[in-house]
This record gives structure tokens, sequence and C-alpha cells, in this order.
């Protein structure tokens, strides 16, 4: 009889064959002195509350004490939302950044990335996100802004909200798309400081031929950044905006004086985009750093039918681009360099958007946790571990992204033959904890 439904041993095996995620869980270590719930069932719990696609630890609290999770995770006994907490805020982060590094290798050695390839390369990106924001509660490594609101009788008032903010560098060319690697901003430190200590560390962790092209957003069209993509040996597409106010007027300036070089209609759904692209080589990054580099702009009329008062009307709207590249005219043609700088990957289904609609990504899960264990430090006193709890939650969440993603669009049979969506398969994962009988065990 064919299987109706998918079931956790079988997600099991296949997690454990192909990513060896049990032993990886052995490696799991967290502040706590003889805890009597390992971090081994920490992460796996918390692992399988983002399978499940649970939205909160409360959740993931029930299900540890009304589902047969526990037995799964290889804890003796129930445990509460408050032991999660207290063992996450100390957690090791270097154990979770091996396994999701681990992961990230294994999916591109099983050709994971080989589909969608542009010109034979692999791309990946860099963008920054939110991950949470409060007017009240606030940890010692929250950012800090100034925002003004309006008070209930209409007046402005000006608050001080924190948040937390991180860079991420994603796989994009390919149907599965994970993260390698995220760093957080540190308080007073701009989006670019922290952009580029993720490109330095990227390639300790994957080697520095892991992905060819990098795509980036008009913020980094920087010198530094510029430099640090080159030394590590890999291209770049940057989306080139008013920011960078000499190349930018350059560019223009010379697109202005010639006809464009390509032109085509592109039919996408029921809009039609009239194409117009213009690229030439040589141009000066900046006065302070002349190295040549090519340009791309993109002039496109968008073509819409809509509908006005029960009539069907014509409507246009107009929108330009450019975009600097390092990749050679010969082998990345203009049209190439356009859909590599259209950052379409961004609307696509498990790219950033997907994490903060369908992940709980926004979900405040460990900020600002007090009750954290302590260590003795240098002057004998006690004092309470730096608390990585976001951190520790955020990388547990990658790894489970990536390997759902990967189970969904690469490995699951059922979810071709009957067309199901990524959070019907976590539906069908979540049911079977809930239903099965105690008597079965989790695999050794
Ligand atoms: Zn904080």
């Amino acid at each position: 009889m064919k299987e109706r439904a998918h079931s956790l041993p079988s997600f099991s095996v296949w997690l454990n064959k192909g990513f060896h995620l049990r032993t990886h869980a052995g490696q799991m270590s967290d502040a706590r002195t003889d805890p009597e719930i390992s971090p081994s069932s920490v992460f796996l719990a918390l692992f399988h509350g983002f399978v499940f696609r649970l939205p909160s630890l409360q959740q993931l609290d029930h299900e540890l004490a009304h589902s047969h999770l526990q037995r799964w995770i290889g804890a003796e006994r129930a445990f509460r939302d408050d032991t999660l907490r207290y063992s996450l805020c100390g957690f090791d982060l270097h154990p979770l950044e091996a396994l999701l590094v681990d992961v990230n290798r294994r999916l591109k050695r099983g050709k994971a990335f080989d589909a969608g390839r542009v010109q034979g390369h692999l791309v990946a990106a860099l963008d920054g996100i939110e991950v949470l924001s409060s007017f009240s509660r606030r940890c010692e490594s929250c950012l800090e802004r100034r925002v003004t609101l309006l008070d209930p009788a209409g007046r402005k008032i000006v608050q001080t909200q924190y948040y937390h903010r991180a860079v991420g560098c994603q796989m994009v060319h390919s149907p599965v798309k994970p993260f390698l690697a995220i760093e957080w901003l540190q308080p007073g430190e701009g989006e670019d400081t922290a952009a580029l200590r993720l490109l330095t560390r990227l390639p300790a962790l994957y080697g520095s031929r892991f992905f060819d092209i990098l795509l980036l957003d008009a913020l980094y069209a920087q010198t530094p950044v510029l430099k640090l993509v080159r030394k590590n040996g890999w291209d770049a597409v940057i989306s080139l905006k008013q920011n960078s106010r000499d190349l930018y007027q350059s560019a223009l300036r010379l697109f202005a004086t010639r006809p464009p070089d390509t032109s085509f209609t592109e039919q996408c759904e029921h809009k039609t985009y009239r194409v117009q692209l213009w690229d030439t080589q040589g141009l000066p990054f900046t006065i302070d750093n002349p190295q040549p580099v090519r340009v791309v702009r993109s002039e496109e009329v968008l073509d819409r039918q809509r509908y006005r008062q029960g009539e069907l009307t014509a409507h246009s709207t107009d929108h330009e681009w450019l975009w600097v590249t390092t990749l050679p005219q010969q082998a990345f043609p203009t049209s190439v360099i356009r859909q590599l700088g259209h950052s379409r990957w961004k609307n696509e289904n498990n790219g950033w958007m997907d994490l903060t609609k369908h992940w709980a990504f926004k979900h405040g899960f460990l900020h600002a946790c007090r009750h954290r264990p302590t260590r003795t430090n240098a002057s004998n006193e006690r004092k309470p571990v730096s608390n990585h709890g976001l951190a520790a939650v955020i990388l547990i969440l990658l790894i489970a992204f990536a390997l759902t993603w990967a189970f969904v669009l690469r490995h699951s049979k059922l979810a071709r033959r009957d067309r199901l969506t990524a959070i019907a398969v976590a539906a069908q994962l979540h049911a079977w904890v809930s239903k099965t009988p105690p008597s079965i065990r989790a695999p050794d």
C-alpha cells in the first residue's frame, strides 16, 4: 500500500542518514551544570518545534507534556519552556553553526544547488533583516532608535524602540535556498560593518568557492566590500543607487548619449515588461578607488490591464535600475546581469519573506531573558553568562528551515505526488507525533 502521509520516523531516517542529525545533537552544550534534560534534547525539542511550525515556546511546552515528542527527543521526563529558556540562554553557538555548515556542505555534495545555476555559476545573496522590536523589553545587546508615534489623542510622541537586526547570506539560485551564515549587528554599528564581518568569516566556514556570485544591495556598493569580494575570489552584482553619486551620475550621463544596447519584451503572467538595457565597462568605481567597473542600466515599462469602473484599461509605469558588477560581458550578457540584479528571489517561498511570514522568525522567543546560568569570572564573582538565546534560536530555526525545504523539494515523493505545500508537510509530521502510541521508541 502506498503511504498516505509523512511520518516522523521516515523524516528522521532521512535526517540521520543524510545529515547525521542525532550525532550533531550529541555535540550540543550549554552553560548549565549537570542538567537533567540534556542540551541534545533541548536542541531536538526546538528543532522539531520549528519543523512542526509551532508558533511559540508555550506551544512547544504543551507538545512536550501532551504528545510523544518528549520520548522522540530522548528526554527522560516532560519539561517546561522555562527549561528551554534557561538552557538556550547559555547555549554554545559553535556546534549549532557547525551543524548548519555541515548541512549546507552535504546539500551541495548531494547536488541540491545544481538546479538553477546561472551560466553554470552558484549565486548567493546578502541581506539584512530585523528580527524583533519592542518598546518595553530590552537586553544588553539591543540596538536602539528613536521612533515618532501618535498617542491616543493624536499627538506626536518620541519613544525609544529596542530591536535586533542581522545580516544573512543565503543561496538563491536553486529551488532549495538555505542560509549559509548569519551575523548580528552590535549596538552602535552599521549593517555594512556586520556584513564585512560575515563576508570575512564565510571562507573560513565553507572555503571561498562554495558559491561564485554574490548579490548585494546598494548599501554595500563600497570599496571595502568590493575588495573583500575580489579577495575571496567571488564576483558581485550590486544595486547602484544615488548614494554612490559619482558612479551613478557618470553612468547616467554616458547612457543618455546613446541608444540602448539591447531591447526586448518580456511577458510575465498578465504583465508585460518592455525592457531597454545599457551596458558599459571601465567606469571608475569612486574617485578614491578609480578601479574600472562594469555598469548595467535597465529602463522598463510595465504594461498592465486593470479594471477601472468595470472597464478594462491599460496602465503603464516606468522603472529604472542600475547595477555595478565584476562579471565579464562575454560570459554574462547584459540580460543575465538584469536577471541577477532583480531581487526576484525575495518574493519566493523560501527566502527571508518566508521566514518572517511562516516561520515565527519575528517572535521574541528568548529576548531579554534575565534568568540565566551563572559562571565565576576572573574577579571570583558569580555573574550570569552572556545571553546567546536569540542567536541560538535563530540558528536552530535556520537549520530546520534548510532541512525542511530540502526534504519537501528534493526528497519527498508524497509532496510531489500530492502537490503538498511545505506547511502541509509540517502538519503531517506534527500529526504523527500527536497520534502515535507511546510504545514506539525514537531511533538510538
Ligand atoms: Zn535585545
